[in-house]
């Protein structure tokens, strides 16, 4: 089995769920009390906040990169950053790395194309929905995803930034990212995506309006694949 490395912390909320998630994998996997071979690395988030707000990317690129690259060298067959916002820099750390890192908008968009999917509605944070990145990189993949309008965009990064990355799941929360979801379909999406790695925490992704792809899982499963040498069906974007 090779070694995992995880750069977690942001939110460490959402990092417990990968480190449990990455291990129930290998158990079910493999059986009697197997776990996985991994490491991970979680940052003080409260300083990659500050530099989200600054829109200092290119410190944040540098801090993440350090951080994989010791990942690395402390022994990692691949890095995964435990945050979809976080890819915002992912091609950077990536360029420092000699092992793989596993894009979470990658393995996204492999398992939407794979059930059919063709036009999610994503939800995330703010950095995630109104930046580039990850609508550009889905595209890659032939995938053309919706995000809620200027109000459900803001409900939805406050609910990600101070609820969930603070440990409160509210059920009027989990209302109002269901009736964003609700309009979304009525305006033609056929699919949702949790492209926050905390949305997991407040939104079972079976039991939606919409068929629901869950990026933390999906991103796990694929750390998984590849340290136990499973097929990943990534192909060339
Ligand atoms: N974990 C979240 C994500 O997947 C948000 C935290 C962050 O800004 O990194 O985007």
């Amino acid at each position: 089995m090779k070694m995992i490395g995880l750069i977690g912390g942001m939110s460490f909320e959402s990092s417990a769920v990968y480190y449990r998630q990455v291990n129930e994998a290998v158990r079910s996997r493999l059986g009697g009390l197997a776990s996985a071979e991994v490491m991970m690395h979680s940052v003080n988030f409260e300083e990659i906040v500050a530099l989200q707000k600054a829109e200092r990317w290119d410190l944040a690129a540098k801090r993440l990169g350090d951080v994989a690259v010791g990942l690395e060298k402390a022994g990692a067959a691949c890095v995964l950053i435990c945050t979809n916002t976080m890819h915002l820099v992912a091609d950077e750390v990536e360029a420092r790395l000699g092992v793989p890192l596993i894009n979470i908008i990658d393995e996204t968009a492999q398992a939407l194309k794979a059930s059919g999917a063709k036009r999610p509605l994503l939800l995330a944070t703010r950095y995630t929905m109104e930046h580039a990145f990850y609508a550009e990189r889905m595209r890659r993949h032939g995938v053309d995803i919706m995000v809620p309008d200027a109000d459900g965009r803001t409900a939805t990064h406050a609910i990600i930034f101070e609820e969930l990355c603070a440990g409160h799941v509210l059920a009027s929360s989990r209302q109002r990212l269901t009736a964003i979801i609700e309009k979304a379909k009525a305006d033609g999406a056929d699919s949702v995506i949790l492209g926050c790695t905390e949305i997991c925490l407040i939104l079972d992704p079976d039991a939606l309006p919409l068929p629901g792809y869950d990026s933390t899982t999906i991103h796990a499963q694929a750390a998984i694949d590849f340290a136990l040498e499973a097929a990943r069906g990534i192909k060339a974007a």
